[in-house]
């Protein structure tokens, strides 16, 4: 099958390329005014320039050609597809837990084509499975592809339909659920399904990983082990999210979904949890609780599902000399609520107050996180804090700005009276609040 419809060729290189029944991994020739390049044609960004196509030369570099009308494009030899070879699944051991493993995409679900040098995400849960195959001696795997993409582009519709999907396995009696995820954009669903899936009976493990599955230094075996065993045999019963403990394979942790958040670009533990310790750790194929502040795992509980998030909620960052017209914005476009990332124990400018108060006014639920991340917002230390507070806004207390905006949407999605929304937004659902501050030292061990 053709491959160069998706390669993210487009206008005029889409154009002389079909013409010239070109495809990906095929040689070609491109011939300019002055020079003639040979090599192989590889996929390219779907952003650039409609008129470049990428080569691949000899000497390995890529090249990057404006293909004009009067450039001539040729196949001069067909090349051997990019290609995956599934593994075999490996046999079932049915004394062991069943856990479902859902693929939703990102750098888990990834490979990378030697040849071309791109990173796709191309492969399905179950080429997961077979790729580690270790998986088969933790659990019985059943493996379910829901998406196929890059987290940065999942939307609320997709956590409601998610949560719908794990809903509808673990009514079918599946001892817990793994999700497959892009790291990006992961601890967001994390939240979202915290709130959405609640008294779970099972847990529900959201995964990724930091380099994808076919790298000798893919971070993805460890971390899938260590969330197929939380999903088959730890004792909670949350949404959770499994990562990398640290830089080498050791170890994977269990982070709350809604206290976990994405804090290194590259690093394999990446993640974090904030204002709150990780519940569990996985080592040696051992789940060890770290606290007994959980959810406990009963199959005969019943799952309530409340799937539902608003689209109309935007997250405002405060920064010195932020236009007020920025929050007029979003109450003219019919937005139902507004989280306002904060400074330091809760503020915005004066600048803001008039912007703020007619929102309030129109309806809007107007929300408040820090956006120093750790320790809790307390609004009653400065004027400006009293002031907010005395036009209505509701303080996120240790809730940082992204597990905020999602808890904004869900309770939107669940109730349009402002007041019942209020109630909501205030009230611990998912161990999003946390009681106590944690000691300094330990906070410093955990941001490492
Ligand atoms: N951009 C990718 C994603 O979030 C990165 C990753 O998977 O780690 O889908």
């Amino acid at each position: 099958m053709s491959q160069i419809e998706n390669s993210g060729y487009k206008g005029e290189a889409l154009r002389q390329l079909k013409l010239a029944d070109c495809d990906i991994g095929d040689i070609i020739r491109v011939t300019s005014k002055s020079k003639v390049y040979e090599g192989i044609l590889i996929p390219r960004a779907e952003l650039g320039e409609g008129t470049i196509v990428i080569v691949k030369m000899k000497s390995g570099y890529n090249v990057g050609i404006n293909v004009t009308k009067e450039v001539k494009v040729e196949k001069i030899g067909k090349g051997t597809k990019p290609a995956f070879a599934s593994p075999s699944i490996p046999k079932q051991n049915p004394a062991l837990p069943h856990v479902v493993i859902m693929s939703t995409g990102g750098t888990i679900a990834s490979r990378v084509d030697y040849r071309t040098g791109a990173v796709r995400s191309a492969i399905s849960a179950s080429d997961l499975y077979g790729v580690v195959p270790e998986l088969a001696d933790v659990a019985r795997v059943d493996t379910e592809i829901v998406y196929s993409i890059y987290s940065e582009n999942l939307t609320q519709k997709n956590w409601t339909e998610l949560a719908q999907k794990v809903a509808e396995r673990i009514e079918q009696g599946v001892d817990g659920i793994v999700i497959a995820h892009g790291t990006d954009t992961m601890a967001y669903t994390s939240a979202a399904l915290s709130f959405a899936l609640q008294n779970l009976p099972v847990p529900v493990i959201v995964v990724g990983a930091q380099r994808s599955s076919d790298r000798p230094s893919s971070d993805a075996a460890t971390n899938l082990i260590g969330a197929v065993k939380a999903a088959g045999e730890a004792p909670f019963a949350e949404v959770c999210l499994v990562m990398h403990e640290s830089v080498s394979d050791i170890a994977t942790v269990v982070h709350r979904g809604t206290k976990v958040r994405k804090c290194h670009t590259s690093r394999r533990d990446t993640f974090k949890s904030i204002n709150g310790f990780p519940i569990a750790k996985v080592k040696n194929l051992q789940v060890t609780m770290e606290t007994d502040q959980y959810q406990r795992r009963d199959p005969k509980k019943k799952l309530v599902l409340k799937p539902n998030f608003s689209e109309k909620v935007a997250l405002v960052k405060f920064y010195p000399g932020l236009d007020p017209a920025v929050i007029d914005f979003y109450v003219e476009k019919g937005f139902k609520g507004i989280l306002l990332e904060g400074s330091g124990l809760g503020h915005v400018s004066k600048f803001c107050f008039d912007s703020i108060k007619n929102a309030v006014a129109k309806g809007v639920l107007v929300a408040l996180a820090s956006q120093c991340i750790w320790g809790r917002v307390n609004m009653n230390v400065y004027d400006t804090g009293r002031d907010l507070l005395s036009f209505g806004v509701v303080p996120l207390d240790d809730m940082f700005p992204e597990t905020g905006l999602v808890k904004l949407m869900w309770v939107l999605g669940q109730t349009s009276d402002v007041e019942e929304a209020k109630k909501l937004l205030k009230t611990n659902i998912a161990g999003e609040f946390s009681s106590r501050t944690l000691p300094q030292d330990k906070i410093v061990e955990g941001a490492q």
